[in-house]
Order: C-alpha cells, then sequence, then structure tokens
C-alpha cells in the first residue's frame, strides 16, 4: 500500500478486490442522521444518491477482519459471517467456515457464471 503526500479533497473507498472507487461520507458504526441505527460492523457508508430520504445510506464496504483488506460488499469480494472477510481470506480460511457458508459460496460460484448482474 503506498500513500502519496497529497490529500485528496474527498474520502475516497476503494475495494481493492474489484477496484471499485467512490466516495464515502462516514467510516463507522453508527451513521450520522439515521434514527438508532447501529451497523454489525464498521464500515464506509455513503448517503444514498438517489434517495431524497436523508436517514437512507448505502454500505460501500468495509476492512477484513483478518487481512485489513478494504474491500466492497459484493459477493464476488467478501462475505460477512459475524465479521468482514475479504474473499482471498475466505479461500484461504475456508475450511474453517460452517458447511453452510461453505455451500452458499459454491452455490454463489455456479449463479455467477450465468452473468446474473
Ligand atoms: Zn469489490
Ligand atoms: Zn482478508
Amino acid at each position: 500500500m503506498e500513500q502519496t503526500a497529497t490529500e485528496t479533497p474527498q474520502n475516497t473507498f476503494s475495494c481493492q478486490l474489484c477496484g471499485l472507487s467512490t466516495s464515502y461520507t462516514y467510516y463507522g458504526q453508527k451513521p450520522p442522521n439515521t434514527r438508532a441505527i447501529v451497523l454489525l460492523e464498521e464500515c464506509f457508508v455513503t448517503k444514498d444518491p438517489f434517495s431524497p430520504d436523508k436517514e437512507k445510506f448505502l454500505v460501500l464496504g468495509s476492512a477484513c477482519s483478518l487481512c485489513n483488506m478494504c474491500v466492497c460488499v459484493g459477493p464476488d469480494c467478501s462475505l460477512f459471517y459475524t465479521k468482514r472477510f475479504c474473499m482471498q481470506c475466505v479461500n484461504k480460511h475456508l475450511d474453517q467456515f460452517p458447511h453452510q457458508i461453505r455451500a452458499e459460496l459454491a452455490k454463489k460460484k455456479q449463479s455467477s457464471k450465468s452473468g446474473v448482474s
């Protein structure tokens, strides 16, 4: 990871697996201006640009609990099972996940081949 000294005017979240890059408005577990929402994990959130409702927000992604890599919430990039795991760690530690999770991942792999967008 390289960091340049130049300051970015906006906070940018970028997924280190798929390269998705977008600005975020908040990082943490409790987005501001939301009523009593506490997220299950610290994550990058942004206001929903398509919603006039100020309380609507989108979860962009968060850091993998094992390797700390920033990954988006896309099913190809990360998995949430009590904590956030990037797909690299999931694959590395697949045998430590319960059978149910492994079965779900296998299903996902099959369905992604048929090009679901
Ligand atoms: Zn991603
Ligand atoms: Zn990881």
